[in-house]
């Protein structure tokens, strides 16, 4: 097995795709500290700022004084009164009857997909959908259609050719997706969805806090939340707690409940993490000017970098400015590094030949000053590097 290993690592290295885990020192306020070194952080999905928000500390640290944790599964010793606090407080949120708490969005997505679904059933996937998904699609032994991203002809032209061939069939997608921070045709699948008799499970991991009134998320700015029959999304994001949610109406969650291995086999998130996520949910529903400050430093610079002749991505406050072969992006985040801000390279096999990027990822806590500097380095960059 270690021949194996080894060689697979090598031809890693070779590539120029081996990865490794940084050590982060400190992340909060727009920055991140790495091996001593400040940098401003343009990779972090704090989108809100609420990481380092101090009414969020305090209620986290006064939870923590009840004690720590559940110690099982909530199927095994109950779950705390907490979590029923989080379930009802979401499902209000998201506009359904129900809802359920998982262990991360991870667990949430292999865990629903895979209990929804049986091997006799379909289910159509967009491209770029998140890998939970495409393993929660694996583990159910569903037949498996893959359409072309945001592309709601390609899915009509499966839809028609393959739907009637199963009974129950499930379409999934992300709503706001999370490498190209571009936004799903949400209205045009829900017509799809009811023509075809389908059941629709969306993923508003990057989404939640950020769009919509009140930050729930893009069904409900789309108008669309009853005829999504699950919402699913993360505490991990925008919330910057941890954990994830899904809602649905009741039959789904006490299908779930009885069914969902990843909620079963897993102990339930411990005191300290729920607070957390309910203070979030009060934070980000209070205070519209987060949302708001954040889309519009989005908007500033997608349209800064556009005017400069970049290829930008997406609508949204997660930016990728594309790069084109692998080793632009590597070059890029590497002058970015020097000048003291962080970004992410984004690479092949990750996105198309030729489409690498970098994703740059706003937050609340950046300041204009900030963007403008990120703008002037980026620019400085191109006229280098041509
Ligand atoms: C991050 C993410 C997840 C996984 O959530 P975790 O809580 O980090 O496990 C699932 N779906 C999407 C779209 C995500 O971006």
């Amino acid at each position: 097995m270690e021949r194996r290993i080894s060689a697979f690592l090598e031809k890693r290295k070779r590539d120029e795709l081996l990865r490794h885990l940084e050590q982060v020192e400190f992340r909060g306020k727009g920055k991140v500290t790495i091996q001593g070194k400040e940098y401003i952080d343009f990779s972090s999905n704090d989108y809100l700022g609420l990481a380092s928000n101090q009414d969020m500390i305090e209620r986290i640290r006064s939870a923590v004084l009840d004690g720590t944790a559940v110690s099982a599964s909530r199927l095994m010793t109950g779950g705390l009164s907490l979590h029923h606090r989080l379930e009802e407080k979401i499902a209000r949120f998201k506009n359904k009857p129900a809802a359920l708490i998982f262990n991360s969005g991870y667990q949430a997505n292999i865990g629903i997909i895979s209990a929804l679904c049986e091997k006799e059933d379909c289910i159509f996937s967009d491209r770029l959908n998140h890998a939970s998904i495409i393993d929660g699609i694996r583990l159910s032994g569903a037949s498996f259609f893959r359409f072309r991203h945001n592309d709601t002809g390609h899915l009509k032209e499966l839809l028609e050719k393959e739907r009637a061939k199963f009974r129950n069939a499930l379409i999934v997608t992300e709503t706001l997706f999370s490498m190209d921070g571009d936004i799903a045709p949400l209205n045009e699948i829900v017509e799809l969805k009811n023509k075809y008799g389908c059941k629709l499970m969306v993923d508003e991991a990057h989404a939640t806090g950020v769009f919509g009134p009140e930050g729930r998320g893009l069904a409900e700015q789309k108008g669309v939340s009853q005829d999504i029959d699950i919402i699913m999304g993360t505490f991990s994001k925008a919330l910057a707690g941890f954990g994830a949610y899904a809602a649905f109406d009741n039959l789904f969650k006490q299908y779930l409940v009885n069914t969902c291995r990843s909620f079963i086999y897993s102990t339930a998130l411990p005191t300290f993490v729920i607070a957390g996520n309910i203070a979030a949910l009060d934070i980000v529903s209070k205070e519209d000017k987060r949302r708001e400050g954040l889309l519009f430093k989005a908007c500033y610079l997608r349209k800064e970098l556009l005017a400069k002749g970049f290829d930008v991505r997406g609508e949204s406050q997660i930016i990728p400015v594309i790069t084109g072969e692998n080793r632009n992006a590597l070059t890029l985040c590497a002058y970015l590094k020097d000048k003291g801000f962080w970004t992410l390279p984004v690479r092949t096999p990750t996105v198309p030949v030729n489409e690498s990027r970098i994703r740059i990822s706003l937050s609340y806590d950046h300041t204009r000053e900030m963007i403008d500097n990120l703008l002037l380095y980026v620019n400085e960059w191109r006229e280098d590097a041509l």
